[in-house]
């Protein structure tokens, strides 16, 4: 896609994001425009910087790497912000630490590793955690679907509480890919009502980010309460992914 026509999709998801607040009686600012860069060119990630986006989010650790590493540059005009939003393998932990936020963290094992080798870096990891709360069978993420799992998993997440160097900020989920995003609007729900209980359960953390919504769904789950939404197509054009 052109520099143009990013620029151009850019403002009108801009509206939409704006409009979806609007709806649900919140401010524009309080979501961030994540834009999924995977598969992307570096001439379009700096076509989407140009145009005003400093969060991108990458699902692949060595394609990131080689992104991070050619567009240094910008960090000029203020940075750029990475996520990852892709699953992440244990044995890629260490790689992975080049990103400023990890969204799809979901393993204690996996938060306790990247807090280990964050000390090793002098990094400081801002991670979500990744819930399943569809109950698809393909899908990762703390398995959340049904209100015993969550019982459990909120025990479990105790052990979050020694990390030193992570910080848990929120969770993050993927919803089905269905034909009417209204249909995902429970899963949205879902997780926000997670992470209220959570707010009141689990003190080490306040909570306040929740990474939902993709091209498809994102007005719907702004209504929901999306803090981040993470949107390739809608600002990159159709993909071949
Ligand atoms: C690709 C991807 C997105 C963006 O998907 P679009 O439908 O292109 O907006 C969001 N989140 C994750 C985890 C992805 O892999």
């Amino acid at each position: 896609m052109s520099g143009s026509e990013i620029a151009t999709n850019l403002r009108v998801v801009e509206g939409r994001i704006a409009a979806a607040c609007a709806r649900a009686g919140r401010e524009p600012r309080e979501v961030t425009l994540v834009a999924v860069s995977k598969a992307r060119s570096g001439d379009e990630i700096r076509a989407a910087y140009a145009a005003g986006v400093r969060h991108f989010g990458e699902n692949r650790v060595e394609e990131a790497e080689l992104k991070i590493l050619g567009l240094q540059d910008m960090a000029r005009g203020g940075g750029i912000t990475w996520h990852m939003v892709g699953h992440l393998q244990s044995r890629k932990a260490k790689r992975a630490l080049v990103f400023d936020w990890v969204h799809s963290v979901d393993t204690i094992r996996l938060a306790q590793r990247l807090d280990t080798l964050a000390a090793e870096t002098d990094a400081w990891p801002r991670i979500l955690l990744e819930l399943n709360v569809s109950g698809e069978a393909a899908k990762d993420g703390f398995a959340a679907w049904n209100d015993i799992q969550v019982y459990e998993l909120t025990k479990e997440l105790q052990a979050l509480e020694a990390l030193r160097r992570v910080k848990v900020y929120g969770l993050m989920t993927m919803a089905p890919i269905v034909r009417d995003p209204e249909e995902a609007r429970p899963v949205f729900r879902r997780l926000r009502r997670i992470a209220d209980m959570f707010r009141e359960e689990l003190l080490f953390t306040s909570w306040p980010e929740l990474s939902m919504g993709m091209t498809d769904d994102f007005e719907v789950a702004i209504e929901e309460g999306a803090t981040m939404v993470r949107i390739g197509r809608a600002v990159f054009g159709p993909s071949s992914y």
